[in-house]
C-alpha cells in the first residue's frame, strides 16, 4: 500500500507512536510477515531520537542511525504509515481492537507533494522553528526537517496569511487550503503503545525562572545547538550570539521533586548531561563546564566509564542542590546552590549559559480514550513488571519504550523487541 493511502484499514498490528520504540516493534512484526500500521501524531516519524545530536554512550550521530530505521519502516511492504494523525479512541470489540483516528489537515496533498520545497522558498512568513528549539525560523509552509519521513510539506494555519504564493508556485498543485480533518477507523488484532515522553514544562519551575531568564535553556534545546544541522551550526548562546565560556548543567531540574508531582528519577538526564558536556568540551575546548548534581546515576553498560571519561576531559561535578537561578549582568546567569561538597553552605556561581535537565513525563495519556491503566507515575501500567514487562491490563495491547516509564534508547529497543514478540505470540494464538 502506498504511503498516505488509506485503502485497506485492517491490520494485524497497530503501533501507536513512530519513535524508535515504535519503529523497532513495527519492523520486528513486519519482518515476520504481519501487516502493521504505525499511527504517529507528528508530521514525521522518528520521535525524539531523530532530533538528538549524538547518543550516549557510543557518541554515534543520532540522525545517522535513526534515519535508516525510519526509511526501513517507510519502505517495508508490510508497514503502512499514518502520520499527522490523532487517536480519538482505542477499544476492544470482540476479537478486534478498533481505533478511531483523525487525519489532521496538512493543507498539502501528500500524494501530490514531491518535497521540492519551492513553496517554502516562496512563502513570505517566518515563524519560530520548534524543531530547532525555537532558535531558528521556518516558513508557514514547511517540511518538518531535512530527513523527515514522509518528506512532505504542511502549512501551519496559525502562521499562514493566505497570500496564495505557495499554491501558485507548486509544480504539482499539491497545496489545498480547503483540506478538512478526516476521520477513519482502523482495526487490528493487537497493538503496541509506543507513545514515548515529553519533558516537564519549564513554566512549572518558578525557582528557575519559568523560561524567562535569558540564556537558561533546556537540554532538548542544547541537543539542537550540538546537532550537525543545528540552528547556528555551532554552539552560541541564544541571547546575544556569544560563544559561551562557562556553561552549567542543573540536574534533577524537573525530577525527584514532589512539588512538581514528579517524585521519580527520569533515568536519562545524568547521562545526557554528561554526553552534552563531553560534546561541548569538544566543540568549545576552552570552556569551563560544570554539572550541579544530587547523585550521578550511570547505571547502564559502559555508562560508569563514560562518566569517568568526562571527568578526565575536565568536566567539573559539583554536588549540590540548586535553589534559584537569577539573571546576572550582560546575559549571565547566577546559580545559587547549597553545596554538599567540602566548601559547604550556600554558594553563588556565575555562568554564561545554563542548561536545565528537565524530567520526563508520559507522551500520551489513555484516560478518556482507552481502557488502559496508568501507574502512580502516570506512565502506562505494566501488569507483570518482572516477568513480562510489556504486558498491559488490556488484552492484546503491549507497551514499549518511554511510554511505560523513563528509558534510554538501548532499553527502548530491547523492550520494543519484547513487545513485538508478545504481539506475534498473541497473533499466532488467535
Ligand atoms: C535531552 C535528551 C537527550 C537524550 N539523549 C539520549 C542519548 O544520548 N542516548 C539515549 O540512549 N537516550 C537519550 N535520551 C532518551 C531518548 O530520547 C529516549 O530513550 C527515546 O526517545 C525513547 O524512545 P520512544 O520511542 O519510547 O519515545 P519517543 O522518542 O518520545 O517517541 C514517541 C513517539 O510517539 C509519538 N506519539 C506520542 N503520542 C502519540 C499519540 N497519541 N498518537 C500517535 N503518536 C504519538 C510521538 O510524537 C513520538 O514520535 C535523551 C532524552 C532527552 C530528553
Ligand atoms: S507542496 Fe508543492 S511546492 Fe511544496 S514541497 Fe510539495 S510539491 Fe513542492
Ligand atoms: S499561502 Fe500561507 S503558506 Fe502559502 S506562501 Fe502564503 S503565507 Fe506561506
Amino acid at each position: 500500500m502506498s504511503m498516505g493511502s488509506q485503502g485497506s484499514l485492517r491490520f494485524d498490528a497497530l503501533i501507536l507512536g513512530g519513535g524508535i520504540a515504535g519503529l523497532e516493534a513495527a519492523l520486528n512484526l513486519a519482518d515476520q510477515d504481519f501487516s502493521v500500521a504505525i499511527v504517529e501524531k507528528d508530521a514525521s516519524i522518528g520521535g525524539k531520537m531523530i532530533r538528538l545530536s549524538k547518543v550516549f554512550p557510543t557518541l554515534d550521530c543520532s540522525s545517522c542511525i535513526t534515519t535508516p530505521k525510519m526509511a526501513a519502516a517507510a519502505h517495508h511492504p508490510n508497514i503502512t504509515l499514518f502520520t499527522y494523525c490523532e487517536l480519538g479512541s482505542l477499544q476492544r470489540r470482540d476479537n478486534d481492537l478498533v481505533a478511531a483516528i483523525q487525519q489532521k489537515p496538512r493543507y498539502v496533498d501528500v500524494d501530490l507533494c514531491i518535497g521540492c520545497r519551492q513553496c517554502e522558498y516562496q512563502c513570505p512568513v517566518l515563524a519560530p522553528d520548534a524543531e530547532q528549539g525555537g532558535f531558528a525560523a521556518r516558513k508557514a509552509i514547511y517540511i518538518p526537517f531535512s530527513n523527515a519521513i514522509p518528506p512532505k510539506a504542511l502549512i501551519d494555519p496559525e502562521d499562514c496569511i493566505l497570500c496564495g504564493r505557495c499554491a501558485k508556485i507548486c509544480p504539482t498543485q499539491a497545496v489545498n487550503y480547503f483540506q478538512a480533518p478526516e476521520d477513519f477507523t482502523l482495526t487490528a488484532a493487537t497493538a503496541v503503545i509506543a507513545t514515548g515522553f515529553e519533558v516537564t514544562p519549564l513554566a512549572d519551575k518558578t525557582q528557575y525562572g519559568q523560561g524567562k531568564i535569558p540564556n537558561v535553556i533546556t537540554a532538548l534545546q542544547m541537543e539542537r545547538l550540538l546537532a550537525p544541522h543545528g540552528p547556528y551550526n555551532r554552539v552560541l548562546r541564544p541571547y546575544d550570539g556569544m560563544e559561551p565560556d562557562n556553561i552549567a548543567f542543573i540536574q534533577c531540574a524537573g525530577s525527584r521533586d514532589q512539588s512538581l508531582g514528579v517524585p521519580y528519577c527520569s533515568r536519562v538526564c545524568c547521562m545526557y548531561a554528561i554526553k552534552q558536556a563531553m560534546l561541548l568540551s569538544g566543540s568549545l575546548p576552552m570552556a569551563d563546564i560544570t554539572i550541579y548534581y544530587l547523585d550521578i546515576r550511570a547505571f547502564g553498560k559502559g555508562y560508569e566509564q563514560f562518566f569517568q571519561n568526562s571527568q578526565a576531559m575536565g568536566v567539573s561535578f559539583v554536588k549540590g542542590k540548586v535553589a534559584y537561578l537569577d539573571p546576572g549582568d550582560n546575559g549571565a546567569v547566577l546559580v545559587r546552590y547549597e553545596s554538599q561538597d567540602a566548601e559547604g553552605g550556600v554558594q553563588v556561581a556565575e555562568h554564561d549559559l545554563v542548561v536545565l535537565s528537565l524530567g520526563l513525563l508520559p507522551g500520551w495519556t489513555p484516560q478518556g480514550r482507552c481502557a488502559l491503566s496508568t501507574g502512580t507515575d502516570h506512565f502506562i501500567q505494566t501488569v507483570k513488571p518482572k516477568l513480562a514487562p510489556t504486558l498491559t491490563d488490556l488484552d492484546g495491547v503491549f507497551v514499549a519504550g518511554a511510554a511505560a516509564g523513563p528509558k534510554d534508547i538501548v532499553d527502548s529497543i530491547v523492550e520494543a523487541g519484547a513487545a513485538a514478540m508478545e504481539a506475534s505470540r498473541y497473533l499466532a494464538a488467535r
